[in-house]
Formats: structure tokens, sequence, C-alpha cells
């Protein structure tokens, strides 16, 4: 290429994209001409090494993390009526499995730092569903916002106090870490499951596709079962040498497999994880050195015992009218910008099936108007890296003088 920072000025910085090489490609090229598509060798591969990779026991390559969260809830028995528990600082997925089946999202508001659910809050709203026994309290999901860990001790010492199942929403989590603990990592004496994305824009991909991890040989094989129409035996085996055709409908069961095609991708994108998050952190590093000089700027406070995945950079402004204007700066400059996330409670759904207000969880709704999400992706170039900087700081320069 003749000269990259003129092309970078001409073009869009894009908000994400997949940083696929050319082993990506050629893995994916073999298995087509290996004839096994569809789950196989590929899926249970990566189930192995990504189960390695958290400190995970047992591993189900599913077709996206809403699937996986969905097995999850199922598997540790989440029925109509149950609570679960979970902040509405979240994308569609995680609230819409339990309305599949039927329980109730009990939505808890955010600590302003991390935008993670407010631990205190939860415990004082477990204690009074506890005393009222409005229904049965099931299943906590923390949501790791952004690639930062909830405290998931507390979260167990919750799980263990109340009786309950953990059920992670780690899809912007891996790899990250909490005091040297992976996201992935659940103790034996807890029910649950840890859930990851590998959809396009996330920190590995497979396209579309996701993990769900436990150290629980009963939520795995139950999670397995039913992610292939709940057959009773493995039925990828159905075809391969040795395999037999019998097998028995043992639940009606969901079609949530992951392919071999996508596997591949998956197992090639694996190895790359620490040198592609390396990447994202060169690029945080760099927006909080520079962004550090304005007032009207505020950086993602990580707690200094979390790794982030770093997922992704949530910058705070004053207010909403702030907000509006740096995106509106941004789309003019031609850099993708996001905010994550409009609270579940502002949805029309959640809003009209259960009444919700705004000011009923105040610190998610604040911070959501004031929230921009800058790009932050490995595949991308220090110029366009240095657009975003000169875009932001150029509009934050207005204020401060
Ligand atoms: C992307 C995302 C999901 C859904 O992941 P899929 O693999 O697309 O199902 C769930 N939760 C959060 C917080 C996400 O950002």
């Amino acid at each position: 290429m003749s000269d990259d920072s003129l092309v970078d000025v001409a073009d869009a910085v894009p908000f994400a994209l997949p940083d696929i090489g050319e082993r990506e490609i050629a893995e994916v090229v073999q298995t087509l001409r290996s004839n096994w598509l569809t789950t196989g060798p590929k899926a249970r591969l990566f189930e192995e090494r990504f189960a390695q990779a958290v400190n995970g026991r047992h591993a189900v390559a599913v077709n996206s993390c809403t699937a996986a969260m969905h097995l999850a809830l199922e598997a540790v028995g989440v029925r109509a009526g149950d609570l679960v528990y979970l902040s509405p600082y979240t994308f569609a997925a995680t609230a819409e499995v339990v309305r599949y089946l039927g329980a109730t999202p009990v939505f808890v508001d955010i600590e302003p730092d991390t935008l993670n659910i407010d631990l205190g809050l939860l415990a004082d709203r477990l204690e009074n569903d506890r005393l009222r026994g409005s229904g049965t309290s099931r299943v906590i999901m923390p949501v790791h916002i952004s690639g930062v860990p909830v405290d998931m001790e507390r979260v167990w010492n919750l799980a263990r106090q109340y009786d309950l199942a953990v059920v992670e929403d780690a899809a912007h989590a891996f790899p990250a870490s909490r005091r040297g603990q992976l996201v992935g990592t659940m103790p034996e004496d807890v029910t649950g499951a840890v859930c990851y994305s590998f959809y396009a824009t996330k920190t590995i991909t497979t396209a579309e596709g996701g993990m769900l991890v436990t150290p629980d040989a009963e939520v795995a094989e139950r999670a397995r079962s039913m992610s292939l129409h709940g057959l009773s035996r493995v039925a990828w085996s159905r075809y391969s040498a040795g395999g037999t055709w019998r097998y028995d409908i043992a639940a009606p069961g969901y079609k949530y497999n992951l392919t071999d095609m996508a596997a591949a991708l998956g197992l090639v994108q694996l190895e790359r994880a620490s040198e592609m998050k390396e990447k994202r952190e060169l690029i945080a590093a760099r927006y909080d050195k520079e962004f550090a000089a304005f007032q009207h700027l505020e950086t993602p406070r990580v707690p200094s015992d979390v790794s982030s995945a770093w997922h992704l950079y949530v910058l705070r402004v004053e207010n909403e009218q702030a907000r509006d204007s740096l995106v509106s700066h941004l789309q003019r400059e031609r850099i993708g910008c996001s905010v994550h996330f409009i609270p579940l409670h502002l949805h029309s759904y959640y809003r009209d099936t259960y009444g919700y207000l705004p000011e009923d969880y105040p610190v998610a709704t604040r911070e959501f108007g004031r929230a921009v999400s800058l790009p932050i992706f490995s595949a991308m170039s220090e110029a366009q890296v240095s657009r975003v900087i000169d875009a932001v700081s150029s509009w934050a320069g207005r204020f401060d003088g």
C-alpha cells in the first residue's frame, strides 16, 4: 500500500471489525474440503481448547451466547414464574432468555464505576424477595460489561446463601480476570455456567457462535442434549463409522449446535486471543492517556485488580446533551461509535410488560445518557486510533478552552 495515512483520512473509521487472517481462511477452507461441515471433530476440539483457556471443566459449543444462556437457564431448572436477577444495563439477549422459559427478569441497578450490577442492591433485593416470598428466586445473571468482571466471590456467596444458580453473561469477557482469576472459573459447589459470544464483533469470532462452560457434568450433559433436539445420545457420531442410527428424544430440545466451519475459525482465533487482547489494551492505554487532559471526558474506571478484555471502551461525558453532541461530531468526522447500552427497562417490551419507569433504575438511566463507545478492535491501525483521538479531542477542547 502506498500511503496508509492518506487512505485513512479519506475513509470512515468503522466502530468494529473482525480480525480475520490467512490462517483462519485456510482453516475454514480445509474444513470445507474435509466434507465434515457441521458439528464434528473441530467443534469438539474447540470445546476442549476453550475450556483449557478459561480454566473450565466442561464446555459445550453452540451457535450463539444467547443459545448458551438459554440452555444454561434450562439446565439449572428455571421454571415459569421463577425470579432471575440481572442488571438492565445489558443487551436484549440476557433478559429474553429468561422470558423464553416464562421466568421473570428482576432488574437490579448498576454501580456507576464499572456499569456492572450493584451487588449491595442485589443483596438487599434477594433478602426482600425472600421475606415477601413473591416467587422462587432461582438464578443470578452477572454481565461483565465491557470485559470488566463482576466480583464473582461476592456473587457466589450470595448464591450459596440464597441457594441460587449463577449464569454469567461473559459475552464481553474473553479473556478477562479479576484478582488473577479468569472469567470462566466457577467453584464446584455453585451450580451454573459461564456463557461466551463469538459474534462477529466480539473479542474472538466464529461469525456466529457461543460457548457454555461449567464445572457441573450434569449441566453440561443437559445443555449438550438440549442443544441438539434433546436427543439422548450425542448425535454427531450418528453418521460416523461405528455410530448407531438409534436415538431417543428425551426432551423437546432446540437446534443450537455449532458447525465445524465456525469452530475452525474459532480454533485459530483462540490461539490469537492474547495477541488481539494486547492490541486492544494498547488502544485503551492511548485513549486513557490522551483523554486524561480533558475535564469533560471520563475514561473507563477499571478496578486495579482487573484485567479487562477491553471489548468496549465506554467514554462518559457530562450529560445527555453533551453525549448527543459528541455522537454527531464523530458522525461528521466519519468515525463509528455506539452507545452501550439502552437499558432494558426503557425498551417498550419491558416497560409495557412490567410497568417500569426510567427512574426505577436511576444509575443505569443516567449512565446510559452520558455514555459513548469508541472503536476498539485489534485490526485497528495506529492512524485510525489517532483519528479517533483527534476527533474526540477537538470536540472536548471546545469546553476545556
Ligand atoms: C453480544 C452480546 C450477547 C449475545 O451474544 P450472541 O452470541 O450474539 O448471542 C449477549 N450479551 C451481551 C452483553 C452481548 O454484548
